[in-house]
């Protein structure tokens, strides 16, 4: 993938890096029926954006695309941000479902037309989604794809039930995180 572009403006931008990371328990290995859990290819993150001049924007990224979208506010319509997944990696591990991310942002300073603050490069405090998608076996019933959605400040732990059978079909405990590269 081609670097991640500058934007074409007179600010001094800054190229940061953010990892993150997502890990539910999935119970699949226990003799419950299989959900076939996957993660989406979305993730949504809370970014200081020097393009509308608003800090705490949701910004949403899909892996493979080369920018960011981000929500603006009601004064500003949602734009392409210079954001992106760098990286995108699901594994299994010990019995959870793992998710590492980068993301590459260009940041600038500036001060929030808003409220006056000033910005950094993620919002403070950060915090990130992404999509948890799953298959339903049910065999009685159609085949039914569901998606829940986890982010890094929930309160936990927290249970995610499949939305037509409802049975647990993935635990949150610890580990989800996101954090600035130094
Ligand atoms: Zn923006
Ligand atoms: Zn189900």
């Amino acid at each position: 993938m081609a670097p991640l572009s500058p934007p074409a403006c007179e600010h001094p931008h800054v190229l940061r890096s953010v990892e993150i990371s997502f890990r539910v328990h999935d119970p699949a290995g226990a003799g419950d029926r299989f959900h076939n859990l996957h993660w989406g290819k979305t993730v949504e993150l809370s970014v200081d954006c020097f393009v509308c001049g608003r800090r705490g924007r949701t910004t949403r990224l899909v892996w493979g695309e080369e920018s960011g979208t981000c929500s603006g506010d009601s004064q500003f319509p949602s734009h392409p941000a210079p954001v992106r997944l760098s990286s995108f990696d699901g594994s299994h591990e010990d019995g959870q479902l793992v998710l590492r991310a980068v993301v590459d942002l260009w940041s600038a300073p500036f001060v929030d037309r808003r409220d006056g603050e000033p910005s950094g490069a993620m919002a403070d405090p950060p915090w990130a989604r992404v999509g948890l998608g799953y298959l339903c076996p049910d065999r009685d019933l159609q085949p039914h794809e569901g998606v829940s959605s986890l982010q890094t400040n929930l309160v936990l732990p927290l249970e995610v039930k499949c939305g037509r059978c409802d049975e647990a079909i993935a635990h949150m405990r610890v580990g989800s995180s996101i954090r600035l590269r130094a």
